[in-house]
């Protein structure tokens, strides 16, 4: 390891996660969920990985994060699905990106776009079916639907698919699914009748917790995120044989012997009971290591499971080695699939009463992916 610390990313448990969810959805396509860089596992290596492992399409949040994976010379279909006014939906078009929109004056300067670059825009109608985030309302769906027959009729728009997203599939039965679920029936029910449905328009609704827990709601197309990556998207039900895919590592920077009573860090929240070694990590909040790990998460170093001592810092943080026989240069994992005893993602979610996504998405620019293939 020739950096302070690296994120190891094992793309062969992504293939074997793709695989096992393609297998999970039985006839349905599956696509990859790569926002976030990957959810912070590297936007290209990763999606290809992806869709080695069995996805025939990648989505993104961002256009830009769409665009990047052109730039890397993914050729796959892509979706951005969160675009706000003024994002380059010129250069999406150009670059075979679909889009999606819930409310006419996207699909309005879309169809401008698609105009002054002569490419149709395909894209893809959310309906809100109870989550209040994105998509359009049902009340505005009927209208919705109308000016993208007209666009459609005029030839700038093709209508690719219609889908929804769940609120709470992660808490099984959540009265609010089966709500959705019908929500969902009535949006696609008047988008049959307007004439904007079909077998060329696909469906989806599934992210990873309802691609475990509602195998009704498949329709023609997945989009997990979460379980790609080995994190469980309903950990009180298990891990469903996936593998973390990413492990976190650093080297100690610096160990020295201190006296009993050394406040550690700032503001002293660490004070050592006794002569002992401490070691130094060159993590910090920068790099994703939140503040509030402070006291609360563990790392595996010498094989034994240390407490974060003292305040997690910009850069840094120290553990209390004792008297174990570790010095600079020897390495620490923060994170992994847990086969070497070390913490798992979800232990690190637990500890600071978050989720895995959070976890994994904020390791930060300065940490090097490094790919196992
Ligand atoms: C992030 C996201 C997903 C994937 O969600 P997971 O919970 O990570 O599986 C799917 N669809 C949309 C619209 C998303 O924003």
């Amino acid at each position: 390891m020739a950096t302070p610390a690296e994120a190891r990313v094992d793309l062969a448990a992504i293939r074997h996660n793709v695989a096992l969810l393609k297998e999970r959805a039985g006839g349905a396509e599956l696509m990859g969920a790569v926002k976030a860089d990957a959810y912070g596992h590297g936007l290209v290596p990763t999606s290809e990985a992806v869709l080695e492992g069995g996805a025939s399409r990648l989505g993104t949040a961002f256009v830009r994060e769409a665009l990047a994976l052109r730039e890397g010379g993914v050729t796959a279909p892509v979706l951005a699905w969160l675009i706000t006014p003024g994002e380059p939906i010129d250069e999406a078009l150009r670059a075979d990106i679909e889009l999606s929109a819930a409310d006419v004056r996207l699909l309005d300067e879309i169809a401008e776009a698609a105009r002054r670059t002569g490419r149709t825009a395909k894209l893809h109608l959310e309906a809100d079916t109870g989550m209040s985030r994105g998509g359009s309302p049902l009340a505005g769906w009927p209208g919705l639907l109308a000016r993208a027959l007209e666009l459609r009729a005029e030839g700038v728009i093709e209508i690719a698919g219609l889908w929804s997203h769940f609120a709470c599939a992660d808490i099984p039965g959540h009265p609010s699914i089966g709500r959705q679920l019908e929500a969902y029936e009535t949006a696609l029910k008047l988008a049959e009748q307007a004439g904007a449905a079909g077998s060329h328009v696909i469906r989806h609704i599934s992210n990873s917790a309802a691609i475990v827990t509602l195998p009704d709601a498949r329709y023609d197309l997945v989009r997990p995120g979460i379980a790609m990556y080995g994190l469980s998207p309903v950990p009180e039900l298990g891990d469903f044989g996936l593998r973390q895919a990413m492990t976190l590592v650093a080297r100690i920077g610096l160990a020295k012997r201190v006296t009993a009573g050394s406040g550690v860090s700032y503001g002293h929240l660490y004070t050592t009971e006794r002569e002992t070694t401490l070691g130094l990590v060159p993590l910090g909040y920068a790099d994703g290591i939140l503040r509030h790990a402070t006291g609360r998460a563990e790392v595996l170093a010498g094989g034994r499971r240390r407490l974060i001592a003292g305040r997690v810092c910009m850069d840094q943080f120290m553990i209390d080695m004792d008297d174990d026989p570790l010095s600079a240069g020897d390495e620490v994992v923060l994170f992994g699939p847990g086969d070497g005893g070390e913490p798992t993602a979800q232990e690190w979610a637990d500890n600071l009463g978050t989720i895995t996504h959070e976890i994994v998405t904020r390791i930060g620019a300065r940490v090097p992916r490094i790919y196992q293939r």
